[in-house]
């Protein structure tokens, strides 16, 4: 599995495994679980939630699916901005733990910035890490301004990643984010990577893909996966998805493929605010 290394040192795998929209219908639970624990197998490690993810619920599948297997996953969660206070954060931060039934999460984000001051957030992601409730923090939807807001705060220089909006159909990033990121060797965790399914019935990516024998989602991850200190995490509930996702990672883009898919996809001309999904 290839790797992107963390500032704080911690090598990641450059796959991982989203989870928003689990755990919310029990009907489909056995499945998402099994799905997991497929990516888990095949070295997809880093599992990526959020309390918001089903209120509380992707988490606990989670806490379900690792059960046996601590050791082996890099677990990321997200604190709601409303609840990014000091003492919600805490509280925030032990329900989390309680539902994912581990004693610290690895990699703790602020979901998207709200109207509570930065500093607050990041002082208590600190003081948490102190306490080792968390190995490590970052952010979420984070645009430039932000980052360079959050660089001049206390705990700033602690922010191991901004997890964005991220695909081939999402380019605005590349014009200041991404560099102002990888100069500072900060990863960039790539959400909705195959744009929530809707990339994959692009004809222009369809084609592409036929010509390699591969899926349009394997082209759309691995355009992802070609580029430096990123972090791609697609959601997949199917076992057979996962394992397609997976062997993105072996297939090397030809310059000739890289070409076609900045001519289907070509980065937007003017840079515009940070998208959210
Ligand atoms: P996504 O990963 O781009 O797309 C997920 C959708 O694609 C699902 O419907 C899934 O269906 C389908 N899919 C995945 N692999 C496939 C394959 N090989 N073939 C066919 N269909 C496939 O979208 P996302 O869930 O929005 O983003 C990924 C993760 O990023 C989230 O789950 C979450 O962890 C994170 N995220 C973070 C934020 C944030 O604000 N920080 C926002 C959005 C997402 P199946 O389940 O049927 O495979």
């Amino acid at each position: 599995m290839k790797t992107v290394t963390l500032p704080s040192g911690r090598e990641v795998p450059a796959l991982g495994l989203g989870t928003w929209k689990m755990g919310e219908d029990p009907r489909s639970r056995q499945r998402e679980i099994a799905a997991l624990q497929h990516g888990i197998d095949l070295g997809m490690t880093l599992i990526d939630t959020a309390e918001m993810y089903g209120e509380g619920g992707a988490e606990e599948l989670i806490g379900e699916a690792i059960q046996g297997r601590r050791q082996q996953v890099f677990l990321v969660s997200k604190v709601y901005p409303h609840n990014a206070t000091r003492r919600g954060a805490i509280a925030a931060c032990q329900r989390s733990l309680r539902r994912l039934r581990v004693e610290s999460i690895d990699l703790y984000l602020l979901h998207w910035r709200g109207s509570v001051p930065l500093s607050e957030t990041l002082d208590t992601f600190a003081q948490l890490r102190q306490a080792g409730k968390i190995a490590s923090f970052g952010v979420s939807n984070f645009d430039t301004s932000d980052m360079e807001e959050s660089c001049g705060l206390a705990h700033g220089h602690g922010v191991e990643t901004d997890q964005v909006l991220y695909n081939l159909t999402r380019r605005s990033v590349e014009h200041s984010l991404l560099p102002w990121l990888r100069h500072r060797h900060v990863p960039v965790m790539a959400y909705s990577p195959v744009e929530q399914g809707r990339l994959l019935r692009n004809p222009k990516l369809a084609g592409i893909a036929e010509r390699r024998h591969a899926s349009p989602a394997q082209i759309a991850l691995a355009w992802l996966l070609a580029q430096p200190e990123v972090i791609a995490i697609p959601k997949s509930g199917d076992r057979k998805h996962v394992a397609e996702n997976r062997a993105a990672v072996d297939i090397a883009l030809t310059a000739d493929e890289l070409a076609a898919l900045d001519r289907a996809f070509p980065r937007p001309q003017k840079p515009k605010p940070l998208e959210m999904l």
